[in-house]
């Protein structure tokens, strides 16, 4: 799971790495106040798991209140690589005399962790490291040994960190480490780590990706989990407890299974429609679950016809019949949908929808015929 740059450094700062004092705004009001909070100048930052915020427009520096008004509006809503900013950091304004690079990955194949350190940080790392890749200090750290201070010195030193910024770089690395390491980050990135005129280092960026594998230890990993998605269809699914992935298409899928859910797709994909949506709602279908299933494909102004795709095995069709009929009693759907139930029991789950069926409820026998009839309401083939 990726983290935004302001859990990031909230991340950072438990481990004792240094960030600018600042706080989240979701308004134009909130960025002033946060602004006021922290002193000007100030830097308004999109908050987006993307990197490149900086050339797309979404990091300004303000001077005053009028300065954040303006910039807090133009950037959100802004539309970065597809992500659409919903949220800014305002942080205090830092006075950049350098900026570094810094981070900790891992390297699967030397199955060790992988430092990597460059003087020449920002936001052309990326062409530093196409063009000139000796810019970049690497090491390989063992797990078993880590980093201690004499091994971070000696890494700063050969990245050829400014005289004056290498004593507070080598301490602020080990504790990097020990974020990366403790922290249980796939990647802690740091890019520009910066010296300020001041002869400060400390972060001004922060991207870390946790390893969801050792979220089992990390029970105050749960706030991050709850604003992971940037989509909010997903985020009403998470609510509820399904297993559901946006798409975008017009056709919402409801389906038992994860495999049946991709066959579904790929069927509706195959007779010229497109999906709006991956949603597998597991081997239980209770009118709960399913009530739940409609509603959050309901609230996708996207879908024109819902598709439910329901194989019984060790559910039963006429338990999911009955859901069925139960949460059209609870949700007001707006798209019609189309029902191919087949498996244990079909016979008897068809004979409870029989008296529901009308042209905003049909069934379909097979698979293909459904998904035909589901893309036909949608609108069509493409
Ligand atoms: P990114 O483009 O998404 O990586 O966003 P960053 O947070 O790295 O910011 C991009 C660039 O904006 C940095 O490399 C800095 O040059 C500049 N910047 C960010 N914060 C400050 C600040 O506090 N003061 C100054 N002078 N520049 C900043
Ligand atoms: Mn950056």
């Amino acid at each position: 799971m990726d983290l935004f740059e302001y859990q990031g450094k909230q991340y950072f700062a438990r481990f004792g790495i240094p960030t600018s004092a600042g706080g989240v705004a979701d308004t134009v009001d909130e960025a002033v106040d946060q602004a006021e909070r922290a002193g000007y100048p100030v830097v308004v930052k999109a908050q987006v798991k993307v990197g490149g915020r900086g050339k797309a427009g979404g990091v300004k520096l303000a001077t005053d209140a009028a300065e954040v008004r303006t910039h807090a509006g133009n950037i959100l809503g802004l539309d970065i690589k597809g992500h659409v900013v919903k949220r800014l950091w305002v942080e205090h304004a830092s006075d950049i005399a350098r900026e570094y690079y810094a981070s900790f990955t891992l390297d699967r194949a030397a199955k060790k962790h992988l430092g990597m350190l460059s003087a020449k940080g920002g936001v052309d790392i990326e062409e530093v490291a196409a063009t000139d890749p000796d810019a970049i200090a690497m090491i390989h750290i063992d797990p078993t040994e880590g980093l201690d201070a004499a091994g971070a010195r000696r890494w700063v030193d050969a990245a050829g960190l400014d005289e004056e910024a290498r004593d507070q770089a080598a301490a602020l690395l080990v504790d990097l480490y020990r974020c990366y390491v403790e922290g249980d980050c796939d990647l802690a990135e740091i890019n520009p780590l910066i010296l300020t005129t001041e002869g400060r280092v400390h972060a001004l960026d922060a991207k870390v990706t946790l390893d969801d594998n050792a979220s089992f230890r990390h029970p105050e990993w749960e706030e991050y989990a709850a604003t992971d998605t940037e989509d909010v269809r997903e985020a009403r699914a998470r609510e509820r407890g399904l297993n559901y992935i946006g798409l975008e298409g017009s056709v919402g899928i409801i389906a038992n299974g994860a495999g049946l859910a991709m066959s579904t797709l790929d069927v509706v994909n195959q007779v010229g429609g497109s999906a709006a949506n991956f949603l597998d709602i597991g081997g239980g279908a209770s009118a709960d679950v399913m009530a739940a299933a409609l509603e959050v494909i309901n609230s996708d102004p996207s879908v024109r016809a819902i598709f439910v795709n329901i194989f019984g095995g060790i559910t039963r069709v006429d338990e999911v019949a009955k859901g069925v009929v139960e949460a059209l009693g609870r949700v007001d759907i707006a798209s019609p949908i189309v029902l191919r139930l087949d498996g244990t029991n079909a016979e008897a789950g068809r004979e409870i929808l029989a008296p529901h069926l009308s042209d905003r409820l049909v069934a379909e026998p097979t698979m293909v015929a459904a998904a035909r009839r589901a893309v036909e309401l949608a609108g069509g083939p493409r």
